[in-house]
């Protein structure tokens, strides 16, 4: 004769029941997550009794998650061969509250106007999630203890539920499930195996569908490094990645502090938004526990690392979040900067130990560090380093860091100079780089149309200002040369310049900074270059015409065009007016900013031809 007891739920857990059983929740399917956890759970607090010499009933059975599936009875049932329960615990686990969870998580339910159920494992309620799709749950356990027997426990979740001695039973918990009849898809295997698939792939021990083994990659990130193989971590990249080749690099880091964190990065050896492939979304996931809590968990990075994919787990994600407002915790702020700035230390290492794979993958990703600089202002300095640019006294097609660049700057040079072109030979017949070239200063050559505003934002580098060479001021530093203008000259010059084209130009400046070129135009506007205004021309393509720019010019008392100019400008002043406008077409061509060669063309083939009549 069977002795059924029955038992009241305690009143917490009936008013958490009459949520879960009655709200319509639609990620249902997280209850095979939180059946699986709790018998990975038991499957290893068994080891540890059996570690740490507890006599085990059954000993021999090796840990062993089953689930099996019943479509004509409507059912779905977990096994496991873990530490089992004990009439006591069976009472005081699953029908009393032995934590404060219960309360927590109603709490959390009760704030929220669509209450996510995603998370009631974290609260330690995660049990009763079962009843979200079962009409009946009944758990057979028994205790490792060897002097313990069998229970069966069995509830319909209102009311109480019923426990009553079971015989012959192995070591370890069934819980079979009742499906209601909405819910009859979890008696479908290929219905299970996708959830499993999605949040229990990492479980520690074996799990079985139907007799067929699921979860075959280890969660190598919660193992030693030392310990790892090559070959382990490119498998694992595989199935996270959903790549087929071999990673760019990997960091595989662990901290306790400020948070426990096990993280597992790789970047994929190649960039798919420059293939074309459209915007790419972060694949880093994000478990507790090696369970899954978000897939492509979003805030877990910035923007502009969402090339990563990988795993990041934590043990600390706190009771008291859900679902759409984890972005917004602070705890997700932290993780983030914990976890950016470990990354971004991580590449400034790679690129000293790795130089070469760092290269690779400066070409790939590099587009990704310059949008960090211009929208990150926690990360601007640690992006800062590991940019990369071709410079001036380095050979066509080899790099430099700022740092490198800052070490080779001689005392005498207080800036970073830097210089916007759209090739290597652009810049040096640049009439800009001139005077670094005389002065023997180092210029960045930058090619990427982004630079501009990268370098911006970032202002400066080790405290040195960056500065872009349009913008410099800087002399040549020498004693004036031969045949050089007067001062005096020269100044009355430019006034006559300014006078003559008038509106079509801003200043006109004596320079000192020009060798080779008569003149070059710079941007009155201080904040503007002439590429940045190339770029906002290429833009506005189709826009209305705006208001003509104008630029300021300077020009090069020492060179012939210009001493000769000042010589004739009084006894023809026709001739002297049309060289003055070339010489600003001119300085415009080569800043690239001449929108219409027409009237320029007509001029250079008058004067071509006053040039012929007088050697005829
Ligand atoms: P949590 O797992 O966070 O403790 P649950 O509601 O999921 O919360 O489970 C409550 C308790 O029930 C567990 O702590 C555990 O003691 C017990 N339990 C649940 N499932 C099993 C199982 N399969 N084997 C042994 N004990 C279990
Ligand atoms: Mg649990």
């Amino acid at each position: 004769m069977s002795k059924t007891e029955t038992h009241q739920f305690q009143a917490e857990i009936q008013q958490l029941l009459n949520i879960v059983i009655h709200s319509l929740y639609t990620d249902k399917e997280i209850f095979v997550r939180e059946l699986i956890s709790n018998a990975a759970d038991a499957c290893e607090k068994l080891r540890f009794k059996q570690s740490s010499g507890n006599g085990v009933f059954q000993s021999e059975t090796a840990p062993l998650i089953t689930i099996t599936t019943d479509d004509q009875a409507g059912s779905i049932t977990i096994t496991d061969t873990g530490l089992g329960m004990t009439h006591g615990e069976l009472v005081e686990n699953l029908g009393t509250i032995a934590h404060s969870g219960t309360k927590a998580f109603l709490k959390q339910l009760a704030e929220e106007k669509k209450p996510d159920v995603g998370l009631i494992g974290q609260f330690g309620v995660g049990f009763y999630s079962a009843f979200m799709v079962a009409k009946k749950v009944t758990v057979l356990s028994r205790s490792f203890a060897p002097e313990e027997s069998g229970w069966q426990w069995t509830s319909e979740g209102m009311g109480g539920y019923d426990l009553t001695p079971a015989a012959d039973l192995p070591r370890g918990t069934k819980i079979t499930l009742e499906l209601k009849d909405d819910a009859k898809d979890f008696a479908q295997a290929n219905t299970v195996e996708r959830i499993i698939q999605r949040y229990s792939s990492f479980v520690p021990f074996p799990i079985e569908l139907n007799g067929k083994r699921l979860n075959t990659v280890q969660a190598i990130w919660a193992r030693n490094k030392n310990e790892i193989k090559e070959e382990e971590y490119n498998e694992f990249y595989t199935f996270v990645g959903h790549d087929h080749e071999k990673p760019l690099f990997r960091l595989h880091f662990s901290a306790d502090a400020p948070l426990a964190i096990q993280a597992l990065l790789f970047v994929p050896p190649r960039n798919f938004e420059t293939l074309g492939m459209g915007r790419i979304d972060s694949e880093v996931n994000l478990y507790c526990r090696k369970v899954l809590i978000q897939a492509k968990a979003k805030g877990l990075f910035p923007e502009w690392l969402r090339f990563l994919k990988g795993v990041v787990d934590s043990e600390d994600l706190p009771l008291n979040i859900s679902r759409e407002t984890m972005q917004d915790t602070s705890l997700m702020q932290k993780l983030n900067k914990v976890l950016t700035s470990r990354f971004l230390k991580f590449l400034d290492e790679q690129s000293e130990k790795e130089a070469a794979a760092y290269e690779k993958f400066y070409a790939e990703y590099q587009r990704f560090l310059k949008e960090g600089v211009v929208t990150d202002f926690t990360h601007k300095e640690a992006l800062g380093k590991l940019l990369r640019f071709e410079s001036s006294t380095l050979d066509q097609g080899k790099l430099t860091s700022l740092a490198d660049y800052v070490k080779r700057m001689p005392s005498e040079q207080k800036e970073i100079y830097c210089l916007l072109t759209p090739n290597r030979a652009a810049a040096e017949a640049s009439p800009y780089y001139e005077v670094f070239r005389e002065r023997k200063f180092e210029v960045l050559f930058l090619y990427d149309a982004w630079d501009e505003f990268v370098i911006e934002h970032l202002h400066a580098f080790e405290g040195k200002p960056i500065k872009l060479a349009e913008k410099a001021e800087l002399d040549l530093n020498e004693p004036k040369k031969d045949g050089a203008l007067s001062d005096e000259a020269a100044k009355a010059l430019a006034g006559w310049i300014k006078q003559t084209l008038g509106d079509k130009v801003g200043e006109v400046r004596v320079s000192k900074r020009l060798v080779e070129s008569p003149a070059v135009v710079v941007d009155a506007d201080k904040f503007m270059t002439a590429s940045m205004r190339r770029m906002m021309k290429a833009m506005k393509q189709d826009a209305a015409p705006e208001a003509p720019v104008t630029q300021d010019l300077e020009i090069n008392p020492a060179h012939p065009l210009v001493t000769r100019l000042e010589a004739i400008r009084q006894k023809d002043s026709g001739l002297a007016t049309s060289v003055a406008e070339q010489i600003l077409d001119n300085a415009r061509v080569a800043a690239g900013l001449l929108d219409d060669p027409r009237a320029m063309l007509t001029r250079l083939n008058h004067l071509l031809e006053r040039v012929l009549a007088k050697e005829s």
